[in-house]
């Protein structure tokens, strides 16, 4: 599947974690839309490294919230488990065994009404994607952007007839098939599914993400190099290119992508006025005052480095301190730097007065770039490769849309993406104690800094030494080397200091 510019900026979710929040809550969709049966209880497996964290990013709430129906985008999911109790649902959190699960993996049987039960094994992949692993322990590929119809049966189905992907086999007590397709199945196939012989159960799984299904699985645009040069020689900005790659991928006309992304400001917009009123954080490790100490702070112009960017920085940590207490926020890649892209654009926006449709040509870009990391094998996954892919990548798209509202260089949009990944590589991912609280909110400020920093110097003509696209690669390498301990695991760095052993000990025994 090709990436969408919506899963850069992108998605619309509930805070505070894109991988253990909003993928959890997404893993729960496709379980509701598997199953689609009256529910009685759910028992939710989580992998080891979440043990730590999954209270603190809601990840069980967020989880029961999508099986009872709610997107990643409601904030109802606050209440989930209270919703689900309400409709007699009893819940059950435990832990898979030690390493034989991908990390961000949730294995969920639930109970149904006939005392049948349903498992399904999800990996939340980073950013708020996910990936279904298997059905009554039968291995298949679910993606949340297919149409599937998954189909219980007593025998092996011959289905050698059907046009579209077909995985199957044989689970503890029945065959699970699933056929996956670009598009709706007609109802006349549908029905002939379900009257095959042997057909226990068969349900059709729609997408859960409302940016369209990928109608290719190629993954163009790998290189700043190839977007530099077909931005020359069409003479289109990259802004354009990049309406025009979503709108080949998903089918949708420019003008639904256009409006989509505007839609993505407004809600930037919003989450940016969120936190500038007082936040409760989840766990309350910062005290949800930090933005309005330094908005205040640049109102009475006390701060020595002055300009735009201490506002920026406000709104950004403004952001966070929203994210932290489950408010809807933009993840841009994700939810811990959610406040970096709408810090330095809802600040350009009213400092410059551009038209909300110009900051949406520089989001755009910014999600360009999103999608070269993402097509040359960048995680945005803290607990995959270090805060270098959230933090760092959000601060470096910034840089690039940034530039792009300044000069029509498609060199220099790329060079100041660079400059600004650089300068974040090796960037450890440490929350103390799991809450996405200490020290990802205030990293969002560097990020918005350096984002600046960063666009000044390729304004003014300075390039990256190394070629964007090697930064890039450079980025990748340091994320497989990092060690485990410093990929969310709540153990090095900032989470081994004593204060940190501390607040986690003071919160296991809440
Ligand atoms: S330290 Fe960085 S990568 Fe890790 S949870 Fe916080 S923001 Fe995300």
């Amino acid at each position: 599947m090709s990436t969408s510019i919506f899963e850069i900026i992108g998605p619309i979710m509930i805070g505070p974690s894109s991988s253990h929040t909003a993928g959890m809550v997404r893993i729960g969709m496709m379980v509701n839309r598997i199953v689609n049966e009256n529910i009685q209880y759910v028992h939710v497996e989580f992998s080891q490294k979440l043990r730590m964290t999954y209270s603190g990013h809601r990840s069980h709430v967020a989880l029961i919230g999508g099986i009872i129906g709610l997107s990643e985008s409601d904030i109802k999911i606050r209440d989930a488990i209270t919703l689900a109790r309400n409709r007699g649902i009893e819940i059950n959190v435990d832990f898979l065994p030690e390493g034989e699960y991908p990390e961000n993996t949730a294995r969920i049987t639930v109970g149904c009404k006939d005392t049948r039960t349903i498992t399904v094994v999800g990996t939340s992949i980073g950013g708020g994607s996910i990936i279904i692993n298997s059905v009554d322990d039968v291995l298949l590929e679910i993606v949340p952007e297919g149409y599937h119809v998954i189909i219980w049966s007593d025998n092996d189905l011959n289905l050698s007839e059907i046009k579209g992907k077909v995985q199957s086999g044989r689970g503890q007590n029945r065959f699970v098939t699933c056929l996956t397709f670009s598009s709706m199945p007609s109802e006349i196939l549908l029905s002939q599914l379900h009257n095959l012989k042997g057909v226990i159960k068969c349900e059709i799984v729609k997408p859960i993400i409302d940016y369209g299904v990928s109608l290719t699985n190629e993954k163009k645009y790998q290189s700043c190099l190839d977007l530099c040069e077909e931005a020359q020689q069409s003479s289109l900005s990259i802004a354009e290119i990049a309406v025009k790659y979503e709108a080949a991928r998903s089918g949708f006309s420019e003008e639904n992508i256009r409006k989509r992304m505007v839609k993505h400001l407004t809600k930037m917009k919003e989450s940016v006025l969120e936190g500038e009123k007082p936040n409760k954080l989840l766990y309350g490790l910062a005290n949800g005052r930090d933005a309005y100490l330094l908005k205040k702070a640049v109102n009475e112009k006390k701060l020595i480095s002055g300009g735009i960017v201490p506002l920026a920085v406000s709104r950004a940590l403004g952001v966070m301190e929203y994210n932290g207490s489950m408010g809807i926020i933009v993840a841009a890649p994700t939810a811990g730097s959610s406040g970096i892209v709408p810090g330095c654009f809802t600040t350009l926006l009213d400092e410059y007065g551009f038209s909300d449709e110009r900051i949406a040509n520089a989001l755009f870009v910014c999600g360009m770039m999103g999608v070269i990391m993402s097509n040359r094998n960048v995680s945005f996954s803290g607990s995959v490769g270090g805060c270098q892919g959230e933090i760092g990548v959000s601060s470096a798209i910034s840089a690039a849309g940034i530039v792009s509202l300044f000069s029509n260089d498609p060199k220099k949009v790329v060079h100041a993406m660079a400059l600004c990944l650089k300068n974040l590589l090796g960037l450890v991912c440490d929350p103390i104690a799991g809450p996405v609280e200490i020290p990802c909110i205030k990293r969002n400020a560097v990020g918005v800094a350096n984002a600046f920093i960063s666009a000044d110097m390729a304004l003014a003509g300075i390039r990256s030494f190394i070629p964007p696209d090697e930064v890039i690669d450079a980025l990748v390498d340091v994320e497989e080397r990092l060690p485990h301990e410093l990929k969310c695991a709540t153990v090095g760095g900032l989470a081994s200091t004593c204060t940190a052993k501390k607040v986690r000990e003071e919160l296991l025994n809440q």
